[in-house]
């Protein structure tokens, strides 16, 4: 059975859920293998998370010549692994950097790219999500090694015992590569709360938080859940980009979404529609949000969520 080939979505020490879901989506190509592309220190760690959803083998490309550049140097080294291994597929992580990188492989291994998959069927079937979720578009690679970039939250990682043999894989970066460093970083300010698109439970807030992030994060933090904003919020300055859900933001799929403010436009509905629960408060009851909700609440966000955050620190008294 040919390898497919995972990249590994390692972000502050860490093998992220992305991560797995590709492995799980890989078994149905042939046999996953992950590639990491960092410090060799973390390798034990990585092995011993991806093994655990079925990576045979873990591929270490040590990234000391690649480390302070931007993505041009790693899908160089990804294509010298493609060429090595003649795999059946290549499963990125969506995300602006690893597109970009993407991108650059498909043109370097002259293969077919499909970007923002949110599923992948036996025989390398591609589902996408268009028009806002409007539509879903099937396709499929025909030319050279298929890569697909698959969006967070689109498959349940599935665990399944694989060896993942770690194998360190030498790449040369060549000069043309090396064009643009990166000059500094700057973390984000750690705000205690999981990840938005990892979070189990997501407390979102709108334009009729009026800016007032206050309850909306009295109950993420009572239900230890992420926050998260629509675009309006985000345009408003209230909450950095990051925070923001839906079709130019950040597909999530939660077990509980709570969207509080929000009207439910149809590119906000794109990236949480698929939670597994929906409840909304609005104050006005002819609002979209309420066409897709299992639970609703008609009334003012500032007095529902106290409420409910009070409610549930008494359950838990
Ligand atoms: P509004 O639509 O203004 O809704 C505010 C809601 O709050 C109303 O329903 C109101 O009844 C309610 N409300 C007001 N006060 C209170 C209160 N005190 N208590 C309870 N409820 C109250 N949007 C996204 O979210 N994510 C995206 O990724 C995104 N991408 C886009 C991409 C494109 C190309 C375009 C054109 C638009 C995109 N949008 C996106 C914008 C989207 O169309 C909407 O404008 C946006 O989602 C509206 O945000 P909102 O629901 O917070 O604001």
């Amino acid at each position: 059975m040919s390898e497919v080939l995972v990249l590994v979505d390692f972000q502050n020490g860490a093998v992220k859920k992305p991560t797995f879901e590709l492995l799980t989506l890989a078994k149905r190509l042939g046999e996953p293998s992950a590639v990491f592309i960092g410090g060799s220190g973390d390798a034990a760690g990585v092995a011993e998370a991806v093994k655990k959803y079925g990576a045979e083998k873990l591929y270490v490309i040590d990234d000391a010549q690649i480390k302070g550049y931007l993505v041009a140097p790693k899908a160089e080294a990804l294509q010298q692994l493609a060429e090595k291994v003649s795999p059946a597929a290549i499963l990125i992580p969506s995300g602006a950097e690893t597109k970009e990188i993407a991108a650059r492989l498909a043109v370097k291994l002259d293969s077919g790219l499909i970007t923002d998959a949110v599923d992948i069927a036996d025989g390398g079937l591609v589902t996408q999500s268009v028009f806002a979720g409007n539509y879903t578009l099937v396709g499929k690679v025909t030319k050279g090694t298929p890569i697909i970039t698959v969006k967070p939250n689109s498959a349940a990682p599935e665990e399944a015992a694989g060896a993942a043999a770690v194998e360190e894989f030498a790449v040369t970066i060549s000069d043309a590569a090396k064009t643009a460093q990166i000059v500094a970083t700057q973390p984000r300010q750690a705000t205690g709360r999981p990840e938005l698109t990892e979070a189990a439970i997501i407390v979102s807030g709108g334009r009729g938080t009026g800016g007032d992030f206050t309850a909306v994060e009295a109950l993420a933090d009572e239900l230890h859940a992420a926050v998260g904003a629509s675009r309006a919020a985000v345009d408003s300055g209230w909450k950095p980009h990051s925070f923001q859900v839906g079709q130019t933001g950040k597909t999530v799929s939660p077990q509980l979404y709570l969207a509080n403010g929000i009207s439910g436009a149809i590119q906000h509905r794109a990236g949480m529609q698929t939670s597994k629960t929906i409840v909304a408060v609005n104050k006005d009851e002819e609002a979209p949000i309420f066409e897709l909700v299992d639970f609703g609440v008609v009334g003012d966000l500032h007095t529902v969520l106290p409420a409910l955050t009070e409610a549930i620190k008494q359950r838990k008294a």
